[in-house]
């Protein structure tokens, strides 16, 4: 038996981030959240394409100081920020700091003056705009994300001494598409130049990401195209985006062996090594995650049509990678291979649950790598 394997490609990687940065505007800057998939390699692939790294803990900081030392960290994220988080981020320099409320940006402020400095930063706004589509919504509502915008107004007004305010930070939903998307930076570009006189926006992240349907993917080409209708109209605003997943997700995959395959009332089930304490998106989102089965030719059992749950080693009944209503023939020995587990996968896993082996990682094209995998 082999390991659960995460394989990351990172060639297409590569490839998939050149196009989406060809797809943008020249002067919209494309920032990677490291949230999404931390992955060293990957980071280090991203670098030449990306305009930089967003950070949204200061573990984050730590790790992209150890992974890429010579780049500076163009923003830096997240709520409830700590003194120690941000004196973190003003002693490593990082080039905007995006800020959540007016006590964290009091503190933020002290801290700067002790060192003499003043550090530039972005307010992160709640703007009521419409998000139709959304999977997660993290503004436009109450929430613990942001400050409302007449809040912002006022900062932005009548800064402490110590900070410098560039701009507009807002990351107001995910899931995306691209009309939706353009037209929430169209929203609050237009809000933060009017009232704010913003010189930098940044938009966040969020771009759809449709597990259900892998071949539709976010329409990079189209929301670059709506991007220039928003800078050409405000030609003096440095505008970013911060997606994560978008980026990522396509280009990881999870090989699993399977241990066992039973009926039971009606259903088969497919027992692979591993399960959701690696892969937890399917678990995370309530998707089934897709796969493709390399077959191995095994001689146990196997099945043979009608409805497939495929689970883990885990003792919950939560723990399911996939359902489908029918598919191949799955038999013990076979691969199978989850794919779209490049971001918010491996790090967003209760990997000690039950405290089996963790999985081994790779670098490659993950059905060729399956094709020769174990042998
Ligand atoms: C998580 C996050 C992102 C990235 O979101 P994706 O859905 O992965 O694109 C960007 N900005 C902020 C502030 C975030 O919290």
């Amino acid at each position: 038996m082999t390991r659960p394997t995460y394989v990351y490609d990172l060639t297409a990687l590569a490839t998939h981030a050149a196009a989406v940065r060809a797809a943008l505007p020249q002067r919209v800057e494309l920032l990677y959240a490291v949230k999404a998939n931390p992955d060293p390699g990957m980071l280090r692939t991203l670098a030449p394409t990306v305009d930089g790294f967003e950070a949204a803990s200061r573990g984050e900081l730590r790790h992209l100081a150890a992974v890429l030392p010579d780049r500076r960290v163009a923003a830096f994220a997240g709520p409830g920020k700590t003194d120690e988080d941000l004196a973190a981020a003003v002693a490593a320099d990082v080039a905007r700091i995006h800020v959540e409320s007016p006590a964290e940006l009091h503190r933020l402020a002290a801290l700067a003056r002790v060192g003499g400095r003043t550090v530039d930063v972005l307010l992160r706004v709640n703007l009521p705009v419409a998000t139709p589509g959304a999977v997660l919504v993290m503004g436009g509502q109450a929430s613990p994300f942001g400050m409302d915008p007449p809040e912002v107004v006022r900062l932005a007004a009548d800064p402490p001494v110590g900070v410098r305010v560039r701009g507009v930070h807002a990351h107001l939903a995910s899931g995306l598409d691209a009309a939706t998307a353009a037209a929430v930076a169209r929203e609050v570009t237009d809000w933060a130049v009017r009232q704010v006189r913003a010189e930098e926006v940044n938009v966040g992240g969020g771009m759809a990401v449709d597990y259900r349907h892998p071949e539709d993917r976010f329409d990079w080409p189209r929301y670059g195209r709506l991007l220039g209708e928003v800078t050409d109209a405000h030609p003096t605003v440095r505008l970013r985006i911060e997606p994560g997943r978008a980026v990522a997700v396509y280009c990881g995959s999870y090989l699993t062996e399977v241990i066992d395959v039973k009926r039971s009332q009606g259903r088969w089930f497919v027992i692979v090594a591993g399960g959701t304490h690696h892969l937890r998106t399917p678990a995370a989102k309530g998707h089934s995650q897709p796969y493709v089965v390399v077959p191995r030719g095994g001689d146990g059992p196997r099945t043979d049509g009608g409805p497939v749950t495929v689970v883990g080693q885990l003792c919950t009944p939560k723990d399911v990678l996939a359902q489908t209503s029918d598919g191949p023939t799955i038999a013990v020995g076979d691969v199978l291979v989850f794919g779209m587990a490049g971001a918010y996968a491996w790090n967003i896993s209760h990997r000690d649950f039950l405290m089996h082996d963790p999985p081994d990682f790779a670098v490659g094209e993950p059905l060729a790598l399956a094709r020769i995998w174990g042998h």
